[in-house]
């Protein structure tokens, strides 16, 4: 049961092959059998996991279930649940209970969705190699001794290792897809306000945005007709009408123009990892689509430009902690401002301390127009990039990462290397458009991605071309070995 997308899950729970129960059991047990190799989890709700499977196991007795229906899934630990611990991978949130559920979560629950609990992830989502987690690294299933990329790390390895069926990402610079891409499985950033971020801790709240993890293009389009959608809490959510995101999976790509930016084929690019994008290219080729070469002139400004605009935001959304209101509070402080001080020195992990001064120092009054508003205006060129590509082509194909999942430890030291890991991915944040990662081949026995980046709200548009790609090649089909079956 492990092995199946959700899609062949839903068939097998609506047809009686097997209950929600005994399939939340089976995922439980992989959890609590296998995890401790991976580490891909922080919070496991067994309980509460069994309880939503009887739950739905009588909505489907009883004829009133949907597509998602007892189907479990895994949380990252950045959305609120109520009553569940919601880390956010730090320390100063560590013993932190919400009294809400997220938007995503409640809508994903209202569908019937049974959360298997929460995974492991970058502190406040700030990481390309989930190393900055107070809960220790996460190991990607494919090579434990590589990194299964961040911030959603957990959630990649999750799925990637058999251990839930689908999961929940967000995704700021890359954070769904660059995993995605690690772990060998597919993932979909959607338009920035097209899934609601009430009850998702914020990172950098212009460029945050939530999206689905899972095995198949066709999964993940089941999780965004639940998650998508305006929510009246959340201003920034898109008021544009969602649409069903399966009914065009099948569409033909027959003229599709897909572009290809010269900028994201250029040195930095691994040369097996560059072979392994042609040859998923000459695939859509053979399904009917054109390709075309374009130029994002700017590319080459979009990590200065996110480096300054993710870490400001993040100073500002991150001095709620304080340790008065809730959250971590260091021992005995002898005022007010050693409660502030030392609550954010032993709270915050290194990275975001780094993020915080950058921020801080970004958005200080002499600085903020050489910098915040560079940033800005420099950010309005990117956009301006993909809008004029976007007049020749229907979508954008290239490499989600530079090279295959690196050696656990080999850039922790040095931030610059790190960063440069999200240089196909950020401008798409930056532009607020949507991007998928999907399999598309394998370098030194591990996963690489092709990223495709659509126009604003055509989410539906990449899931096809995304399903199309995954019905001509099996790279998404492919497991890395399962310590479980090896043990029998
Ligand atoms: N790797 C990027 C960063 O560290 C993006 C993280 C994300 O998308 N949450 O900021």
């Amino acid at each position: 049961m492990h092995d199946k997308t959700v899609a062949q899950l839903t068939a097998g729970l609506q047809t009686g092959q097997f209950s929600s129960a005994e399939l939340t059991r089976c995922f439980l047990d992989r959890i609590a059998s296998l995890d401790s190799r991976y580490n891909s989890f922080i919070s496991v709700a067994d309980e509460q996991a069994m309880a939503a499977a009887r739950a739905a196991d009588e909505r489907i007795a009883a004829g009133d279930a949907g597509p998602l229906t007892g189907i479990p899934i895994a949380h990252k630990d950045i959305f609120c649940t109520d009553g569940l611990r919601t880390s956010c991978g730090s320390r100063m949130l560590d013993n932190f209970v919400p009294p809400y559920d997220a938007t995503l979560v409640t809508r994903l629950n209202r569908d019937g969705v049974v959360a298997l609990g929460k995974t492991n992830m970058d502190e406040f989502a700030m990481g390309s190699s989930n190393e900055n987690s107070f809960y220790g690294p996460v190991r990607n299933p494919w090579d434990t001794s590589a990194v299964p990329g961040g911030s959603s790390g957990g959630s990649a390895a999750a799925v990637a290792a058999g251990l839930a069926p689908a999961a929940t990402g967000t995704d700021t610079g890359g954070s769904i897809r660059q995993p995605a891409a690690f772990c060998g499985i597919t993932g979909l950033k959607p338009t920035y306000g097209r899934v609601s971020r009430l009850g998702m801790v914020a990172f950098a709240s212009s460029l945050d945005q939530a999206g689905p993890m899972a095995r198949t293009a066709e999964d993940c389009a089941l999780l965004l007709n639940s998650m998508a959608g305006h929510d009246p809490q959340d201003s920034t959510s898109s008021q544009v009408p969602t649409e069903d995101y399966c009914a065009r999976l099948a569409d033909s790509l027959q003229g599709l123009r897909i572009g290809l930016p010269r900028e994201y084929f250029g040195a930095g690019l691994d040369p097996a990892t560059a072979a392994c994008i042609d040859q998923a290219l000459k695939e859509l080729e053979a399904l009917g689509a054109t390709l075309v070469e374009v130029s994002l002139p700017h590319s080459h400004l979009t990590i200065p430009t996110y480096y300054v605009i993710a870490p400001a935001e993040a100073s500002t959304n991150l001095s709620r902690y304080d340790g008065v209101r809730y959250g971590y509070r260091c021992e005995q402080p002898t005022d007010l401002l050693d409660l502030y001080t030392r609550t954010r020195e032993e709270g915050f992990g290194e990275e975001v301390k780094r993020r915080i001064l950058v921020g801080t120092y970004a958005l200080s009054a002499g600085y903020y127009d050489a910098y915040y508003k560079k940033a800005q205006q420099v950010r309005r060129l990117i956009k301006q990039d993909f809008i004029d590509c976007f007049g020749q082509v229907d979508v954008i194909a290239g490499p989600t990462t530079p090279g295959p999942a690196f050696a656990l430890g080999s850039k922790s030291d040095d931030p610059v290397a790190m960063y440069l890991e999200d240089i196909y991915t950020l401008a798409v944040n930056l532009a607020g458009l949507p991007g998928m990662s999907v399999p598309a081949g394998m370098v030194g026995g591990k996963p690489v991605g092709l990223q495709l980046i659509g126009q604003h709200f055509g989410e539906a548009r990449l899931l096809n071309v995304g399903h199309r790609f995954q019905q001509a090649t099996d790279w998404h089909a492919r497991r890395p070995a399962d310590p479980a079956v090896e043990a029998a």
